[in-house]
């Protein structure tokens, strides 16, 4: 007999099915997200990836079947942003689950839990992914990772239960209880089953928003007046000023949507500006600041993106310093560390610091012909507010208050709308090249 032959008459086998899907709502850094709960019979591995037009995310798990009595394979679901669901096995061996949404909401947590006995019942494996909308922008980069390198959730056991008890035993607590009720029959009260035979209605958002929207940071503010120039002058006010004038150049343009962390003299957290930029689902943010050096002959406009390592030691001097700028307004203890975030959100951060790479380079091309445009370049640091795992995000060091040509230009007017339009045009080249 045949390999092929063998294979053909093996009676269809499916290692694993999946019994319950539920939906709720859960919290994710500081925003309100969806929470997909999936039920397997036996330990899960799964591949996540999302599609676009319309926005879907699709979990594999091989050797998989349907086995929810109380459900179709396909039906319509009503908590936003899911609007549908439907299993098949589009290629080999592989069970495929596929949930439609209506918003570009994007996994920014997924993890496994071991079976748990509860009142008598004992659920099974379970699957826990969260989606968040933070705008289309998050969701191209979260796609863009997911593509290079799936996410696989495999469980593990002794890993799920230091997991269940550690990192969700906040979200266990709250959202997760109602998520996941006890008994197997009130377990999908968001599901509405499908009617064989009624198509479902999918409403498919267009993939580019009306405008983009850009966030722009003002650097320092309030207690923490950043670097002072020879003649006085302050880095809060400097980039106060360049951000309006940032602002209103992208405002003009109609195509963007300009948004401030700050419009006023006032101090925020580093952590709070890049939630702030999140919050707005911001395509984009930059950060502007102007820096101070020892050495008092140091000028130019330097364009930073975040990395682990610094590209030289000047860079990482300057984001120790700038990251200081936390330090003046005391432990700031209302956010979680996007540092010591999830694997999924290191492989967006991944990507994310890839297309601020691109965005840098854009800015670059349109700084050169400005005083010392050229001198510094696009450099690397750890600067924390740069960490936005989905936001492509840059720093821009205007030029040195410490020297003393481009604190007298950085005090003019002019100076500031030159270099604000400079920013602005390379903004808007980035984002009508980057694909969307
Ligand atoms: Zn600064």
């Amino acid at each position: 007999m045949s390999l092929w032959l063998l294979l053909a008459s093996l009676p269809a086998y499916a290692d694993n099915s999946i019994t319950g899907l539920r939906l709720g709502g859960t919290t994710i850094e500081g925003g309100a997200g969806l929470r997909v709960v999936i039920e397997q019979e036996n330990p899960i591995t799964a591949e996540l990836f999302i599609l676009d037009n319309p926005y879907r995310l699709v979990i594999d798990s091989p050797q998989t079947s349907w086995n929810i009595p109380s459900l179709p394979p396909s039906g319509s679901l009503d908590k936003a942003p899911a609007i549908s669901y439907r299993f098949g096995i589009p290629k080999p061996e592989t069970g495929r689950l596929v949930i439609e949404l209506n918003a570009p909401a994007a996994p920014l947590r997924a993890f496994t839990l071991p079976p748990r006995s509860r009142g008598g019942n004992i659920s099974g494996h379970r699957l826990v992914i969260d989606l968040v909308d933070r705008g289309a922008t998050a969701f191209r980069v979260a796609q863009a990772a997911l593509k290079k390198q799936p996410f696989i959730a495999e469980i593990d056991d002794k890993q799920a239960a230091r997991d269940a008890s550690q990192k969700t035993a906040a979200a266990q607590s709250t959202s997760e209880a109602k998520a996941l009720p006890a008994k197997p029959a009130q377990t999908q009260p968001k599901i509405k089953p499908q009617p064989a035979g009624t198509s479902v209605q999918i409403q498919t958002p267009s993939a580019r928003p009306e405008r983009w929207v850009v966030t722009i940071d003002a650097g320092h503010g309030g207690k923490d007046p950043g670097a002072l120039g020879g003649r006085g002058t302050r880095e809060k006010d400097v980039t106060l000023k360049a951000a309006k004038a940032l602002a209103a150049y992208l405002n003009r343009t109609g195509k963007v949507e300009a948004k401030l962390t700050r419009t006023t003299d006032k101090f925020i957290h580093l952590r709070k500006r890049i939630q702030i930029a999140r919050d707005q689902k911001a395509d984009i943010f930059i950060s502007l600041h102007a820096d101070a050096a020892q050495s008092k002959s140091a000028h130019g406009i330097s364009v930073f993106s975040l990395s682990d390592t610094a590209s030289d030691k000047e860079a990482a001097y300057l984001a120790r310093s700038e990251n200081q700028a936390d330090l003046i307004g005391g432990p700031d203890l209302s956010l979680e560390d996007p540092e010591a975030a999830n694997e999924l959100l290191r492989m967006f951060q991944r990507e994310s610091m890839n297309e601020s790479t691109y965005l840098a380079k854009f800015i670059l091309d349109q700084i050169q012909d400005l005083r010392g445009g050229v001198k510094r370049g696009h450099r690397f640091a750890g600067f924390a507010v740069l960490k936005s795992p989905d936001v492509p995000s840059v720093l821009v060091e205007m030029g040195f208050l410490t020297n003393r040509e481009d604190e007298k230009n950085l005090r003019r007017d002019a100076y500031i709308e030159l270099v604000a339009s400079r920013l602005g045009k390379a903004i808007i080249k980035y984002l009508e090249q980057s694909g969307r």
